[in-house]
C-alpha cells in the first residue's frame, strides 16, 4: 500500500468514528436548523443559552489548527450562514456569539471543526 493510500485508509476511519459526520449523514439524529451543500447547522443536545446551534462544515477537518488555504471559502460560507440563522431564529437583534473551540484547553470534545452560536441571553466577558 502506497503511503497516500494508508492516509486516506486512516482519514476515512477517522470520519467513521466521527459523531458530527454521523450526523450529517443522517446517523445520528438531529434537530437541524439549516444544511446546504457547504454545512449543516443543529441544536447543541446539551445548550448553553437559550438558542444554542452547532454549524459545521461538511468536510472532515479535526479543528481550526487544520484548516489550509483551500477551506477559506468554507469558512467564509459558514461565518455568513451563522449569521443568517442568528436573524432567522430572532437573535441578532438582542445580540449572539460565535465561538470554536480548538484543543484540550479550550474544551474542544468533538474532533470535527464546528462553531457555537449562542444567544438569548446576556454573555458574560471574559468567557470562563
Ligand atoms: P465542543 O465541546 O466545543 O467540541 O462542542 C461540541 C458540542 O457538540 C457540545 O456543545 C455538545 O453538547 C455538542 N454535541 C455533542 N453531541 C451532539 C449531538 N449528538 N447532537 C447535538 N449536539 C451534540
Amino acid at each position: 500500500m502506497t503511503c497516500a493510500e494508508e492516509q486516506s485508509l486512516r482519514e476515512a476511519k477517522r470520519m467513521s468514528d466521527c459523531i458530527f459526520c454521523k450526523i450529517i449523514a443522517g446517523e445520528i439524529p438531529s434537530e437541524r436548523v439549516h444544511e446546504d451543500e457547504v454545512v449543516v447547522a443543529f441544536r447543541d443536545i446539551n445548550p448553553q443559552a437559550p438558542t444554542h446551534i452547532v454549524i459545521i462544515p461538511r468536510k472532515h477537518v479535526p479543528s481550526l489548527g487544520h484548516l489550509v488555504a483551500q477551506d477559506d471559502a468554507i469558512i467564509g460560507h459558514l461565518v455568513r450562514i451563522a449569521a443568517q440563522i442568528a436573524r432567522d431564529e430572532g437573535i441578532a437583534e438582542g445580540g449572539y456569539r460565535l465561538v470554536a473551540n480548538c484543543g484540550a484547553a479550550a474544551g474542544q470534545s468533538v474532533d470535527h471543526v464546528h462553531f457555537h452560536l449562542l444567544g438569548g441571553r446576556q454573555m458574560e466577558w471574559p468567557p470562563g
